[in-house]
């Protein structure tokens, strides 16, 4: 908290930014079709500048040079602890600029700037170096087998490698991307969201900075339909790695099996449970609601979008939520005491209105916000619905915003079976004094990571991913490793 509060102090201006090239096999250059595409200021509506924009023809052309970069040249020849040089050098040379990608991260997403630097920063800095210790570290196993055979296995880089990621985390989206994949010695394309395409262009001038090769790292922004659908399509990607919504999923998923089969990790969101018992520390549980769900414009994968409130305790804890919902200051993301920034885009602005609509006429209680907030940029005010039951559409969507649904619950097994009647399961948080009740809803919850007495706690070196359309596969940790590795197995004939 020390370092947020010295934070606050510091207040500044919105970066200038010039319009935006393609990264493509160590260049910096046009689109083939010359096109471009505006990215916006979700805090005015008004344009930064213009980026390059990228479809089939320029995924071609990153592919193959990632292709090229993957078979021939300096990288497949690097030992793995050079490769883990390179991953700390991006890591420092991050860190060096970190108030300029953090600037240029709340102008293109609209977060506010004191979470970028104390929040998205440290978090992609601390991934990229996590992922540096890796890379000499990924090896096989001898195995004992019958005969007269020395067997063994390698852990060998999966190959090319087409990354496609949102816009609610650019900077650490990116990095749990490319921290696995160039730990274990795989080449990447990477389409980032069209909403936010400026910092992931940013940190790849910094690779070829940190001296990886030409072609290890491509960054071709677009559009999901044109450039998102080359690669998950491509013949001659072995692999895609994709974090949004579970539909694209479905597409990526579709792509990639008409295709050649590549490989799909896939991250999905959710409508996270976050429970809070009667015996729990109130205050803890209030605070860690407030901040599983309003943290980041309320654009999180795993936001504890459904607050089960024991009844018991209902009225009290809702009466500190709302207190602190109606506190929360909303603004320019530039200022030093702003907590929450615009959501995204028009789109989502749009999106989270209709679902308070929905809200309303399902006839969920409105306890406050609701409403747009100032003329300009996609502000909307902190909002709490409560009376929400399971069948409400606002209690199974995704509505990614600012808006709370406050569920009641009587006991425990009610609680645990309603809270996994979803199709999701990414994440989910328990809050009580009972150790025993912390435990049955840690087993029994069908979620990808359970926090029990806190909430949004992520580490490089633990593993997150859904259960069920969450998604497949785990990033971060150990565990991301297998997403860019083969095993390969070996016998030699000892006779
Ligand atoms: P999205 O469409 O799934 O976008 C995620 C990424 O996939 C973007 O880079 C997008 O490109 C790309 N994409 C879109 N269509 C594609 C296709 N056919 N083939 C390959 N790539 C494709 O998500 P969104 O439209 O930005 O947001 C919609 C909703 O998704 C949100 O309201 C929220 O509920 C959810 N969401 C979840 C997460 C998460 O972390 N799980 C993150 C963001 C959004 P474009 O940028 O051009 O669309
Ligand atoms: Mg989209």
């Amino acid at each position: 908290m020390a370092t947020k509060t010295a934070e606050k102090s510091r207040t500044s201006r919105p970066p200038e930014v010039k319009d935006q090239p393609l990264f493509i096999g160590g260049k910096w250059q046009d689109s083939v079709s010359g096109k471009t595409f505006a990215t916006v200021n979700p805090a005015t509506g008004k344009t930064i500048c213009q980026v390059a924009e990228g479809d089939k023809a320029d995924i071609d052309l990153a592919v193959k040079a990632a292709r090229k970069a993957f078979e021939a040249g300096p990288w497949p020849k690097m030992s793995a602890s050079e490769r883990g040089r390179l991953l700390h050098k991006l890591a420092d040379l991050i860190e060096q600029h970190t108030d300029e990608l953090a600037a240029l991260e709340s102008l293109d997403n609209g977060k506010p700037l004191v979470d970028s630097r104390t929040a998205d920063l440290p978090l992609t800095i601390k991934c990229y170096r996590y992922y540096a210790g890796w890379t000499d570290k990924i090896h096989g196993k001898t195995i004992p087998v019958e005969g007269d055979f020395f067997c063994y296995t390698r852990h060998e880089p999966v190959g090319v490698v087409g990354q496609i990621i949102p816009w609610n985390f650019p900077l650490l989206m990116q990095a749990w991307k490319w921290g696995p994949a160039l730990a274990a010695g795989c080449t990447i394309v990477l389409k980032p969201a069209e909403q936010t395409p400026l910092t992931a262009l940013r940190v790849a001038a910094l690779a070829q900075e940190a001296g990886f090769p030409d072609g290890v790292v491509s960054v071709v922004p677009g559009f999901g339909p044109t450039a998102g659908a080359a690669l998950s399509g491509h013949l001659d990607v072995d692999k895609v790695a994709f974090t949004g919504e579970y539909t694209t999923g479905q597409l990526i998923m579709e792509a990639a099996a008409k295709s050649n089969l590549k490989r799909v990790s896939l991250e999905l969101g959710g409508k996270s449970p976050n429970i809070v018992f009667a015996d729990a520390d109130l205050d803890a549980a209030v605070e860690g609601a407030y901040f599983g769900l309003f943290f980041n414009q309320g654009q999180c994968c795993c936001a504890g979008s459904r607050l089960f409130v024991e009844d018991k305790v209902h009225d009290q804890l809702v009466e500190k939520l709302v207190k602190k919902a109606k506190a929360r200051k909303v603004g320019d993301p530039f200022q030093a005491d702003t907590e929450q920034g615009p959501q995204v885009s028009q789109e989502q602005f749009d999106k989270v209105m209709g679902f308070i609509e929905v809200g309303k006429k399902e006839g969920a209680k409105l306890l406050t916000g609701g409403n747009r907030i100032g003329k300009e940029g996609y502000f909307i005010e902190p909002t709490v619905f409560d009376n929400v039951t399971d069948e409400m559409r606002i209690a199974k969507e995704e509505i990614f915003g600012p808006v709370m649904n406050v569920l009641k619950f009587k006991d425990l097994n009610e609680v645990v079976r309603r809270s996994n009647q979803t199709f999701y399961g990414l994440a989910a948080a328990v809050w009580t004094r009972d150790i025993n009740k912390a435990h049955r809803l840690a087993n029994g919850l069908r979620a990808g990571t359970v926090w029990v007495n806190c909430y949004d706690v992520f580490d490089a070196a633990a593993p997150f991913g859904g259960y069920k359309m969450s998604g497949q596969g785990r990033e971060l940790g150990e565990y991301a490793l297998e997403l860019y590795t083969e095993v390969k197995t070996v016998y030699v004939a000892l006779g």
